[in-house]
């Protein structure tokens, strides 16, 4: 009777085990999602989303991170899904998922970028345009831009010489007045693509903002900025 019973707790355990393992599909150290996001979905799941194929918006366009899953979210999905081997139906379910968890770190940046690459003028992200979270947000979109940028680019690295710059920063190296730097979603690339690789890529994926060669003082790098108010390009000695 002893024995009976010790093997039926350990079979009601393992029972247990077994059923409380197969509950989540993924747990990820940043973020996971709850459930498949298709076309008329809505809520701060579709934000998360939004950041992170924002990269993916196509030509000349920036897509609003805004937690409503229209059409550009879906072509955007679209994109990031082709562009990563899977199938293309704009709907963001396990296999999309499981591709973002594969591609961000526990902070949420993206694999190939961190925010101390962003961010050689403080340690605070204070002092610039807009609020210090605000100006790590943005850094945190502009990674993933960035990230779609050097995928398309072959992955090959990308380099950052500068990014968020505080006021005091941004005068010290001579910035605009009214440069995007203060706001954390600008930066100033090198790597091994030309610059005017780069800059001329960048109009794909979602930066509103490039100047590189051809452009006053942007010889030896391409600028980009994620999420401008304003559109400009210029790169003139890049067709651009
Ligand atoms: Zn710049």
């Amino acid at each position: 009777m002893r024995i009976l019973l010790s093997t039926a707790v350990a079979i009601a355990s393992f029972t247990a085990t077994i059923v409380l393992s197969a509950a989540p599909a993924h747990a990820d150290g940043c973020y996971t999602w709850g459930r498949t996001l298709s076309q008329g979905a809505s809520g701060a799941d579709v934000t998360q989303l939004q950041i992170r194929v924002a990269g993916w918006a196509g030509y000349n366009s920036i897509l609003a991170t805004d937690g409503a899953f229209g059409p550009a979210t879906a072509a955007a999905v679209s994109r990031f899904q082709a562009a990563y081997g899977l199938t293309a139906d704009g709907i963001a379910g396990p296999n999309t998922f499981a591709k973002l968890y594969s591609l961000q770190d526990d902070d949420c940046t993206p694999i190939h970028f961190a925010y101390a690459e962003l961010n050689n003028c403080n340690s605070t992200w204070a002092g610039g345009a807009v609020s210090a979270a605000t100006a790590k947000a943005n850094a945190l979109q502009l990674m993933w831009k960035l990230e779609a940028l050097r995928h398309a680019l072959g992955d090959v690295p990308i380099y950052i010489s500068s990014a968020f710059r505080s006021a005091a920063c941004n005068s010290a190296v001579g910035g605009a007045s009214n440069s995007r730097h203060m706001y954390g979603d600008a930066a100033d690339l090198t790597g091994s693509p030309s610059f005017c690789r780069m800059a001329q890529e960048a109009r794909y994926h979602g930066f509103g903002e490039i100047l590189g060669p051809g452009y006053p003082d942007h010889s030896d790098h391409a600028h980009v900025a994620s999420s401008p108010s304003y559109h400009f390009w210029s790169a003139s000695n890049c067709g651009i």
